[in-house]
C-alpha cells in the first residue's frame, strides 16, 4: 500500500496548524480535502491543541443540553463585554473606520434614508448591518445575529489562510 496519500504538504500542515485551534476540523476541511480521521490523526501526531471555543463546539454536537454560561455563551467576548464603555473605547482605537461606518449607517436608518431589511439568508426580520467595506458605510448586507456571526467567523478563517498562503486569491472583508 502506498504511503503517498498520507504525506501532508508543508502548506497543508501550515493550514492545519493555523485553522484547527480556532476552527476545528470543519474549518480545516474547507481547505484541505482529507478525511476527518486523517485530520484528527495529524492533529494528535503534531500535538495541536484546540482552544476552548472549538472544544465547546465539539461538546455541543454531542451534548444537546450544554449550558450557555461564560465561555460557552456565543455573546462572550473574552470578558471584555462586562465593561461596555471599555469595550467601545477599544473598538474605536482599533477600528476607527468600522465605528465610523456603523455610526453613519445607524443615523441613516434612524432618519429613514436607509431601510433595515430582513436577513438575506433566512429572512429573520431582526437584523444587523454587515459591511464588506467600511469606506462605503451605506453599502451593507442585512443579516440576523446568527448569520452575521457566521460570516465573520468565516472571514477570520479566510484572513488566516491568506496569511499562510502569502496573500493571494481570497477576497476578504476589512472587518474583524
Ligand atoms: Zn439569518
Ligand atoms: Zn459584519
Amino acid at each position: 500500500m502506498s504511503n503517498k496519500k498520507n504525506c501532508w504538504t508543508e502548506k497543508e500542515l501550515e493550514i492545519l496548524k493555523t485553522l484547527y485551534p480556532t476552527g476545528g476540523c470543519n474549518a480545516v476541511r474547507e481547505y484541505i480535502h482529507r478525511s476527518e480521521n486523517s485530520i484528527w490523526q495529524m492533529v494528535r501526531r503534531l500535538g495541536i491543541k484546540a482552544d476552548k471555543s472549538v472544544l465547546s463546539e465539539n461538546a455541543k454536537k454531542h451534548n444537546a443540553e450544554h449550558d450557555q454560561h461564560g465561555e460557552n455563551n456565543p455573546g462572550w467576548k473574552g470578558g471584555i463585554s462586562k465593561n461596555k464603555y471599555h469595550y467601545k473605547k477599544l473598538q474605536i482605537e482599533r477600528y476607527p473606520e468600522k465605528v465610523q461606518a456603523r455610526n453613519l449607517l445607524e443615523q441613516a436608518v434612524r432618519c429613514g434614508k436607509i431601510k433595515r431589511l430582513p436577513c438575506e439568508v433566512c429572512g429573520n426580520p431582526k437584523t444587523e448591518a454587515h459591511h464588506e467595506d467600511y469606506s462605503k458605510p451605506y453599502d451593507v448586507h442585512w443579516l440576523c445575529r446568527k448569520h452575521h456571526n457566521e460570516i465573520h467567523k468565516r472571514m477570520k478563517r479566510e484572513m488566516r489562510v491568506i496569511e499562510v498562503l502569502g496573500g493571494y486569491g481570497v477576497k476578504g472583508c476589512a472587518a474583524v
